[in-house]
């Protein structure tokens, strides 16, 4: 068990080795101070994975949400946090969710950050997001083409050869948890 390792202040320094789902979630986090609850039980159980413990987590989500006043975010959030963490109600150590829970789980509507950017992103905003995260125009359509042809996994792990060079391919096998795609990220092959 990991849990402990990571501080809240380190989050947006390693957010730079995250899968493009906690990627997302990350950035819409930041830029609206605020996720709505998929987007926080996908994003707080990575991090719980990455090796947040229940204190950090509190501060981070405290902090993040900063336009909230304690008492709302007492009331509201620091329940599901400690109940993340097995803390509360069943008392149920959740596990991070796999990318076929992630992949699998309802479309995101408007607001909305959960879910797999390659199954639930549009072609035209996964072909934006790819650009804007320097991949060149060949390995965009590949990779868009693979999850039009609804090999979700298959494009993220494509993603990954493309933006980690220094990789051997081969070496990456397919990518099945975000929290395994953030470990080889910083080289902890599994
Ligand atoms: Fe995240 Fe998995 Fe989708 Fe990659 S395939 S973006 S790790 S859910």
């Amino acid at each position: 068990n990991v849990t402990g390792k990571v501080k809240a202040s380190e989050v947006d320094g390693l957010s730079q080795h995250f899968p493009l789902c906690m990627s997302n979630l990350h950035q819409s986090l930041r830029k609206d101070k605020h996720l709505k609850h998929g987007g926080r039980m996908q994003y707080g159980l990575f991090l719980k994975g990455i090796g947040l413990s229940v204190e950090e987590a509190l501060v981070f989500w405290r902090k993040a949400f900063g336009n909230h006043t304690d008492d709302k975010f007492q009331k509201e959030y620091s329940y599901n946090i400690r109940h993340n963490y097995g803390l509360e109600g069943r008392r149920v150590n959740y596990a991070p969710y796999s990318c076929m829970k992630i992949i699998q789980s309802n479309q995101p509507s408007t607001g909305d950050h959960h879910g797999c950017p390659f199954r639930h992103f549009s072609a035209q905003s996964l072909e934006a997001t790819l650009y804007k995260n320097k991949v060149g125009a060949p390995q965009v359509n590949e990779i868009v083409r693979l999850a039009k042809d609804r090999h979700y996994q298959l494009a993220c792990t494509r993603y990954f050869e493309v933006t980690h060079p220094e990789m051997q391919s081969g070496q990456v096998g397919t990518i099945e948890h975000p929290n395994q795609y953030f470990d080889m990220s910083q080289g902890k092959l599994p």
